[in-house]
Order: C-alpha cells, then sequence, then structure tokens
C-alpha cells in the first residue's frame, strides 16, 4: 500500500545495487512480451495479465466476485467485512494484493483517478515482483495490515514508476520537445509521476549533455 505524502521522505534510502537498472529492465521485457516499446503506455491490465494476477477494484468486489469467493472460504461473513473494510477506507486506500485461495489478486481503489489507479496497481505489481513478503491482505486469516517497511516501500515505488513510464521511453520523449502534460498523456500518467521520473532520473540535464 502506498501512504500519500510518504514518497520524498524515502528517496534518501538506498537502493540495493543494480535495483534500478533491473527495474528499467523488467520495464523494458514487460512492453517485449506485450508487443510494445517503451515510448507507449502499459496498461496495469495488460501488465498484471502477464503475471497471471487477477485485478478487480475493490468496490466491486463487494458485489460481484465474492459470491464467487465464498465456496472458498466457510467464514462468508468475515470475507464480506474483510471486503467492505478495503472499498470503504477510500481516503488512504489506493491498492493492495491479496492472495485469495493461493491466487494473486490486486484490489484497487476504483475511486481514485485513472492515472491514480495506473500507478497503484503498478506500486502493488512492483511489491508481487520484488517479491516483498507480509505485505499482503490474507482473506482467509485475520485481517493482516502490512507492516510499513520503508526499504519495500522505496523499492516498490521505483519499479512501479518504471513499469509506468520506462526511463528509455521518458528520454526519447523529452528529447523530441514533449512536455510533460504531452508524456503524462501517453502514459495514462499523472503529472506528478512524470515530473518525478523526469527529476530523479535528471532527464533534462542529460539530454542538455548532447546539445
Ligand atoms: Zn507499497
Amino acid at each position: 500500500m502506498r501512504r500519500p505524502g510518504a514518497i520524498s521522505s524515502l528517496m534518501s534510502l538506498k537502493f540495493p545495487p543494480r535495483f534500478k537498472a533491473d527495474a528499467e529492465s523488467h520495464s523494458l521485457h514487460l512492453r517485449q512480451r506485450l508487443g510494445l516499446n517503451a515510448r507507449v503506455a502499459c496498461p496495469a491490465k495488460l501488465a498484471t495479465g502477464v503475471h497471471g494476477i487477477l485485478l478487480a477494484a475493490a468496490g466491486a468486489l463487494s458485489d460481484e466476485i465474492v459470491d464467487a469467493l465464498v465456496d472458498e472460504f466457510p467464514d462468508h461473513l468475515k470475507v464480506r467485512q474483510h471486503l467492505k473494510w478495503v472499498a470503504s477506507d477510500t481516503t488512504e486506500f489506493s491498492a493492495i494484493v491479496a492472495i485469495v485461495n493461493g491466487y494473486r489478486m490486486i484490489l484497487y481503489n476504483g475511486n481514485n483517478s485513472p492515472a491514480r489507479q495506473e500507478s497503484d496497481i503498478m506500486h502493488e505489481l512492483a511489491h508481487i515482483l520484488c517479491e516483498h513478503r507480509g505485505d499482503c491482505l490474507q482473506l482467509n486469516a485475520d485481517i493482516s495490515l502490512r507492516v510499513h517497511n520503508a526499504c519495500h516501500e522505496q523499492e516498490a515505488k521505483w519499479l512501479g514508476a518504471a513499469l509506468q513510464i520506462p526511463e528509455k521511453g521518458i528520454f526519447d520523449h523529452v528529447r523530441a520537445g514533449r512536455t510533460s502534460e504531452e508524456i503524462a498523456e501517453i502514459y495514462g500518467a499523472s503529472l506528478q509521476m512524470v515530473n518525478f521520473r523526469r527529476n530523479t532520473l535528471a532527464i533534462d540535464r542529460r539530454i542538455s549533455y548532447l546539445r
């Protein structure tokens, strides 16, 4: 799960060696598998599909999918209570990974803007790809809010952003003279996300060296 406002305070932590290079490789490889290049969006729905992860808006879940889940869980009431909690906590809730009978599922907040939903889902996909343990909502056990791990959050933030906007892609777009607004449109991303990538990757400075 992502905590609003926690982004900038995380940036002083150290990443494992090669983490950022591997994040870019993940993003390019994912696009390759989908026949996409770095300069186009890779919608979160396709990205999670490649990894066999189910995706559902938490609000929709309680009505449409729970009926299909109840066969799997003896305590129907508890399942419904958990899903209701996830769906109703709209102020803090972005997205969360749930394990449903061994299947990984990302529940996201469908009330957030489409750009925010994309980054929320990519962030959770990043947690899964990084194999961060203890970060899941187990529907078949007592509800367990993830333990906040600053290193895990930093990694998921970086990888999630890289999956959404590859370094190679944003570099090419900026070099071609596109604005951050245009780049946000291309990737279905928020302007904040584009600027985060543009600044932390020092895209403008690197391009200025080429001129
Ligand atoms: Zn997280």
